[in-house]
């Protein structure tokens, strides 16, 4: 599961991609679904069958209270297994750090800013770094691949070698998203021309630093964008289907949630008259008095388009807290083929 547990930062790196609702808002958001309340966010890890936590931001640790609670919280609830780790952009003191380990946390990854890379010997993330694992906890750097940064983060990597129990290292590949663009475009970075979002040569560069560092002994580690988007996100929403799907609701092949909608005037009467002409089982119908609709098994409107007092639509949505319509097609243009 990804918790947000605030949008606030302290930092304010130009490339930052936090979304207009969370940058610098005071916000939780456990995957997609805004909560108030540790047990909602409990809620949500169960829906996704959750195996581990990454707890971000913001910056967790303007919020450090509150990410406590969180981490003890989730270990209660799913035990030591449950792995949580924690992203901070801030060199944490020991205290914080003790305060972090006593809570259950296994992992901290420092963000150190873009402009620190350079010489980092000379900021605290070492210090640290050296602490966190004194104490046990994993702990490593992540850092986005900035693609006219070579020096800088070859600078930093080669830093990193020799020193004893080097953290590991994960870079990730820049992408523009609807906040950051216009920075990225201002710094001279453009969009990789595909059909992802990633920032030209970002990957380039990051592929070369872990060429470049094996054998050295540290850790390099490359995330690209379309993993996050293929694997990690198709995962996660493979399982949040499995779990949340209603009997008239299918699991497509794409970890989508497929079936109809009709829109009418009054859907209660519409799911009775579908019960009594027709013996269509309560369980395949719901009346969504909210958005003043009924929701259908798709099968069961396929079937029975012509016949139904209403308009019907073939939808598909992502299995998500907010259920994003991802695609809504008339089932007469269907059926007209
Ligand atoms: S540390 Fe992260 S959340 Fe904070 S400004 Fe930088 S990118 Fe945004």
């Amino acid at each position: 599961m990804v918790l947000l547990v605030t949008g606030r930062c302290h930092s304010s790196c130009f490339y930052c991609p936090l979304s207009e609702g969370k940058r610098g808002h005071d916000v939780i958001y456990a995957n997609e679904r805004p909560v108030d309340t540790v047990e909602e966010a409990i809620e949500e890890a169960h829906l996704i069958d959750a195996e581990g936590t990454g707890v971000t931001g913001g910056d967790p640790v303007d919020a450090l209270d509150r990410t406590v609670s969180m981490v003890i919280a989730l270990k209660a609830e799913f035990g030591e297994a449950h792995h949580v780790h924690l992203y901070t952009s801030a060199p944490l003191s020991g205290d914080q750090l003790l305060t972090l380990s006593e809570a259950g946390l296994d992992e901290v990854r420092f963000h150190p800013p873009a402009d620190t890379l350079a010489d980092i010997d000379a900021t605290g993330y070492p210090g640290s770094v050296a602490v966190a694992a004194e104490m046990g906890m994993e702990v490593g750097y992540e850092v986005p691949v900035l693609p006219d940064m070579e020096e800088e983060l070859r600078a930093f990597l080669g830093s990193l070698v020799d020193d004893e129990g080097a953290p590991f290292v994960n870079l990730n590949e820049l992408e523009f998203s609807s906040t950051n663009a216009e920075a990225l475009l201002g710094h001279g970075y453009t969009v990789r021309g595909d059909e992802s979002a990633a920032v030209q040569e970002s990957e380039e560069l990051g592929r070369l630093m872990v060429e470049q560092f094996a054998g050295s002994g540290l850790r390099v580690h490359y995330c690209s964008a379309s993993f996050k988007d293929a694997i990690q996100l198709r995962n996660r929403l493979k399982r949040r289907a499995e779990n949340v799907a209603r009997p008239h609701e299918l699991v497509t092949e794409d970890q989508t949630i497929l079936k109809a909608v009709v829109e009418c005037d009054d859907p209660g009467e519409v799911a009775r008259d579908l019960m009594t002409r027709f013996d269509v089982p309560a369980d395949l119908m719901v009346v969504d008095t909210e958005r003043g609709v009924l929701e259908l098994a798709a099968w069961v409107a396929e079937a029975l388009e012509a016949d139904i007092d209403g308009d019907c639509y073939l939808i598909e949505e992502y299995p998500t807290w907010d259920r994003l319509e991802v695609e809504r097609v008339p089932m007469r243009q269907i059926r007209e083929g």
